[in-house]
């Protein structure tokens, strides 16, 4: 409990809850870090060592594993597939995150490190129905992953392994199948399809507007893990000595109308919907074989989609009702 532990990118969504989470297992010697000002962070704890560093430059990660037992790098440039498809080259840069924490964690006392990686490693050519054959790990070879953010989230899942072998780091690699939950992004271009369906109906309900644009024609189907499943599932991977990727991801298979339709239940709305047939869409389908995760740990993400969505909701609207009444404040005042 005492032994250090890092948790870089923890000023964003799933590192500020890992951070959340090791404090309250009782882990007392945390070492928060992130590129953002600290007011931009969704969790920072007074208890926690919390750090503002670029993670992209050498003496940064050097800084960040000094005299840690355990590394999580959950810092990465990115955000759902608007922001991955116009963005390939910023998203491959986090390649230099991942090489040079990897070499400060073998320099300096690290004995494991995790990796977060994501289903974006699968090969393309699996995804091309939106009636899926769920992905297990293997089918992540022959290589063909997401252009840009897929392909360095394959290498860096490489170089943890040649790491392993070669230098004997242990390692911990989990790919992410669309993780959503509070306390993440859910506007200003990084947001996934959770949180951007939730966000555009709040609008519509204080904007009284009854139309909701989707990209792509809806009929594209995912898989959406609770964060709580995302926790109990690092959390497993990391007590284990799997050395392997693994999938950590819901199997709840929903088309986004479906994800649509869910939503407008919570808020209890019904739109008119178009459809942005040009946007940035992703693969038709794609759904997490959970076979070895049951087989290792008896245990696979269960949260049931609209339980989850109801407490991601109710999050987002309080944040925009928040921030609303601070806009119509500002000008109201005289
Ligand atoms: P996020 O964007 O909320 O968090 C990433 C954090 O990394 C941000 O706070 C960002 O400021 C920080 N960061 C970026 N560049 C940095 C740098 N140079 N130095 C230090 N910090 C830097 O994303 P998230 O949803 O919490 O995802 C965490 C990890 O999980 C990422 O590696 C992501 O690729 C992976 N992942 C997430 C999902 C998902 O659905 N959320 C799915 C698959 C994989």
């Amino acid at each position: 409990m005492d032994k250090k532990i890092v948790v870089a990118g923890a000023g964003g969504f799933i590192g500020g809850h890992v951070v959340n989470f090791l404090r309250t297992r009782g882990h007392r010697n945390l070492r928060a870090v992130d590129i953002k000002p600290p007011e931009q962070w969704f969790q920072r704890f007074e208890d926690v060592e919390n750090l503002v560093l670029n993670l992209q430059k050498e003496d940064a990660c050097r800084k960040a594993a000094e005299g840690a037992e355990m590394v999580y790098n959950f810092a990465a440039d990115m955000g759902g597939m608007g922001f991955i498809e116009n963005n390939k080259a910023l998203c491959m840069l986090s390649v230099l995150i991942n090489t040079h924490l990897l070499e400060a964690s073998r320099k300096t006392s690290v004995r494991k490190y995790f990796y977060a990686s994501s289903a974006c490693v699968y090969a393309a050519d699996k995804q091309k129905s939106e009636d899926v054959v769920p992905l297990a790990e293997p089918d992540a070879y022959p290589a063909m992953p997401e252009d840009g953010y897929g392909w360095e989230k394959l290498f860096s899942e490489r170089m943890c392994r040649h790491y392993h072998e070669d230098f004997g780091l242990e390692i911990a690699v989990a790919r992410f199948h669309n993780v959503y939950g509070p306390m993440g992004t859910f506007d200003g271009g990084r947001e996934k399809a959770p949180a951007a369906i939730c966000r555009k109906i709040i609008n519509n309900i204080l904007s009284d507007s009854l139309e909701i644009e989707i990209w792509g024609d809806g009929k594209q189907t995912r898989s959406f893990t609770f964060i709580e499943d995302c926790l109990k599932g690092i959390d497993l991977l990391m007590r284990s000595d799997i050395q392997e990727p693994l999938n950590i991801g819901s199997s709840e298979l929903v088309s986004i109308n479906g994800l649509v339709d869910i939503v407008e239940s919570i808020a209890e709305v019904k739109l008119r919907r178009t459809y942005k047939l040009n946007a940035p869409k992703g693969v038709n389908g794609r759904n997490s074989d959970n076979t070895l995760i049951k087989s290792l740990f008896q245990w696979e993400p269960s949260t049931r989609l609209k339980d989850g969505l109801e407490t991601t909701y109710r999050w987002i609207y309080d944040q925009m009702v928040n921030r609303h009444k601070l806009e119509s404040d500002r000008f109201t005042r005289p």
